[in-house]
């Protein structure tokens, strides 16, 4: 077996490994650099069959839902064979409405300790704990060799048990061991970023303390902290509002414990922005799906201290024009110091950092 890294080693993310046994390949992610400039064209690798059609190609593994490891994929022919988690699938077809996204034809899907052979190789995908839903790490196995790439992993999300059976129960007899560590701090480490579990501590304080609508800045597709967030609200007596998006996002998760429309203490706003997507591409049952539980404008004010809301700077004018922002509370990140009403004005930012505890 030999391998080929083609990029990721000296950045963080835009990953592309290349596998090589018997004659044939196959390819570990295909993704951008996160110092890709946004209309910025990055080619993609070159590898032999990912452009053009060389038989020797057997196959495209994406890890998991990130850009830095997907997103060179529409560069990709359609005629490589793609191997993702159906979650992610299902993920990336609704984030290509919305914002960035794909839609795929995948010749298979990962599941979790289930292996499937691809010519030569035998491949096991094992679930992680990341921030990213349905992240798999990869074994594979070729010649009497053995490949484990981690892909993205952490140790303190929602899932840091499925990172502990890793621990327990892991591939045997590896030979080479290809390891993300963008952040790796010993547990303890007054500098390590917190577990999910101290976040919902934090934002309960922040959601009691605050007497407006409190605005969340985070990633639609960091579920962890989706989750966070509503179990926060609930601990609370708030009522979490996504956005279309989001709501989009954990409908497509699949999994029956992660909240979505439908749930208690759950509510959905549609944006501006969002309601002239609708508009113009007539997928009018996006909104008539939600309709039990949603949200308008004119009813933010008058609910404010009840409110959680996913927020994005695009939505300040709408907001802004709701008249909601009396006492109201943007936290600056799940960490760090929340921002007053009239610094909301001016446009917020938030952070969702993770650090990985490896003892
Ligand atoms: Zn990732």
């Amino acid at each position: 077996m030999r391998v080929r890294i083609h990029r990721g080693t000296h950045e963080i993310g835009g990953n592309c490994v290349e596998v090589e046994a018997a004659d044939s390949r196959i390819v570990l992610d295909v993704g951008r650099p996160l110092d890709a400039l946004r209309d910025e064209v990055v080619p993609l690798p070159d590898v032999a069959g990912l452009r053009a059609p060389d038989p020797s190609l057997l196959g495209l593994v994406i890890s998991h839902g990130h850009q830095d490891h997907w997103g060179l994929i529409d560069q990709v022919s359609r005629n490589v064979p793609v191997y993702i988690g159906d979650a992610t699938h299902r993920i990336l077809k609704e984030a290509a409405f919305f914002s960035s996204g794909v839609t795929l034809d995948p010749a298979g899907f990962l599941r979790h300790r289930e292996s499937f052979a691809l010519g030569p190789f035998t491949i096991t995908p094992f679930l992680n704990d990341h921030s990213a839903f349905d992240t798999y790490s990869v074994l594979i196995e070729a010649d009497g060799r053995r490949l484990f790439y981690s892909a993205d992993l952490q140790a303190h999300g929602r899932k840091s048990g499925i990172f502990e059976e890793l621990l327990r129960k892991p591939p045997t007899g590896v030979d080479v061991l290809l390891l993300e560590g963008t952040n790796l701090r010993q547990e303890g480490d007054p500098k390590s970023g917190k577990t999910e579990q101290e976040i919902e501590k934090d934002l309960i304080h922040t959601f009691k303390t605050t007497s407006g609508i409190v605005l969340a800045m985070y990633s639609a597709q960091n579920i962890d902290r989706l989750v966070t967030m509503f179990r926060a609200c609930v601990q609370s007596g708030r009522h979490l509002v996504l956005d279309l998006y989001a709501a989009s996002i954990a409908a497509a998760t699949g999994n029956p414990n992660i909240p979505k429309a439908g749930f208690d203490n759950l509510l959905v706003y549609v944006p501006l922005r969002q309601r002239i997507q609708v508009k113009e591409s007539l997928e009018f049952d996006r909104v008539s799906g939600i309709k039990a539980v949603r949200i308008f404008p004119e009813e933010l004010a008058a609910r404010a201290q009840d409110l959680v809301l996913s927020f994005r700077t695009s939505m300040m004018v709408e907001i802004e024009s709701a008249e909601c922002l009396s006492g109201a509370c943007a936290p600056s990140g799940p960490c760090g110091p929340a921002i007053s009403n009239s610094q909301a004005r001016n446009g917020c930012s938030a952070s969702s950092s993770g650090t990985a505890f490896l003892s």
